[in-house]
């Protein structure tokens, strides 16, 4: 298979871009009474290969807040700190069905579903290890700069905000504390769980990060190793099957890359061993997944042939 011609890739995401821009349908996530402060009308969608070649339309340097997608990330780190053991006995891998808020744990071992809702995210955050809090929370933003290849800082106004209003969240972290499955205080738990959700990053970082994901760990800007090949591999997977909240199934079948969407209107894709792709646009669908950016992955995945089950 000849990969598409650099040009060919950039007319593409033209061409995308152009055909999504006119969908406005969709709205504001505003639980988070900061998140509908956005401007609505943004869009951008990006393309970097393994390699370092980056492709992109519209509004790529627009900061948003990375929300759901830092759970994989998060959940890279609690694996690398813990082991892949230590973790699987305190958060399961399967997919739940259920919406990524829901107050649920597994009724025989306790364990959240998997480490893309929040009970599972809320988890692999109390597992990050680190002197104290502030130096835990810490060590999940450099690893986050590592994938991005640059500093990125948390969003203020938006931790804050949803500091203020994250009770349901809350409450998942004290019935995880009340099941055992996390060993200490739940407020620091969610607290560091609502400043990895506030971390600001750009559509082109949201790639970049992608592309590293793709690169098997390796950033292909900076060369530096943001997480080992094994542990690429169990994030991939959590992200193939729980990855698009309760819309998975129809993710796999129509885009067929494994993803991660987040509240705050980013997605991020990957074709693992070619290939990251991250649209911003804030309006959602019911599911909580930006409008756009599911339908910019849709048609970028079937013009450029990348679902992971396609054959030539
Ligand atoms: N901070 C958000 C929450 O837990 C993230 C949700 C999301 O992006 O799905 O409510």
């Amino acid at each position: 298979l000849t990969p598409p011609s650099s040009g060919v890739v950039a007319r593409i995401i033209d061409e995308v871009y152009e055909l999504c821009r006119g969908d406005t349908s969709g709205a504001l996530a505003d639980y988070i009474p900061e998140l509908a402060a956005v401007q609505p009308d943004s869009f951008a969608l990006c393309l970097a290969t393994a390699d370092g070649q980056v492709y992109g339309s519209g509004d790529l340097d627009t900061a948003f807040t990375i929300q759901s997608i830092s759970k994989p990330f998060t959940y890279a780190l609690a694996l690398a700190d813990r082991g892949t053991a230590a973790v699987a006995e305190r958060i399961d891998v399967e997919p739940s069905g259920e919406p990524f808020f829901e107050i649920s744990l597994d009724p025989t071992t306790q364990r959240p579903r998997n480490p893309m809702i929040n009970a599972g995210a809320i988890t692999a955050a109390s597992l990050v290890t680190g002197h104290d809090a502030a130096d835990r929370f810490e060590r999940i933003r450099r690893s986050y700069c590592r994938f991005a290849g640059r500093d990125l800082r948390l969003n203020a106004d938006v931790y804050a905000s949803e500091a203020r209003t994250g009770y349901r969240n809350l409450a998942i972290g004290y019935l995880l504390r009340g099941a055992g499955i996390i060993d200490i205080d739940p407020d620091e738990a969610v607290d560091r769980y609502f400043r990895q959700c506030s971390i600001d990053i750009t559509c082109r970082d949201l790639a970049i990060m992608a592309a590293t994901l793709a690169n098997n760990g390796v950033n292909p800007l900076t060369h530096e190793r943001a997480l080992t090949a094994p542990l690429v591999e169990q994030v991939l997977s959590v992200m193939t099957t729980c990855g698009m909240y309760d819309a998975a199934g129809d993710w796999v079948t129509t885009v067929g890359l494994p993803a991660k969407s987040g509240v705050g209107g980013g997605i991020l894709a990957v074709l693992p061993g070619q290939l990251g792709i991250a649209v911003y646009s804030p309006r959602l669908d019911a599911h909580g997944s930006s409008v756009r950016g599911v339908k910019a992955c849709r048609e970028l995945s079937n013009r450029l042939g990348l679902h992971f089950l396609h054959v030539t």
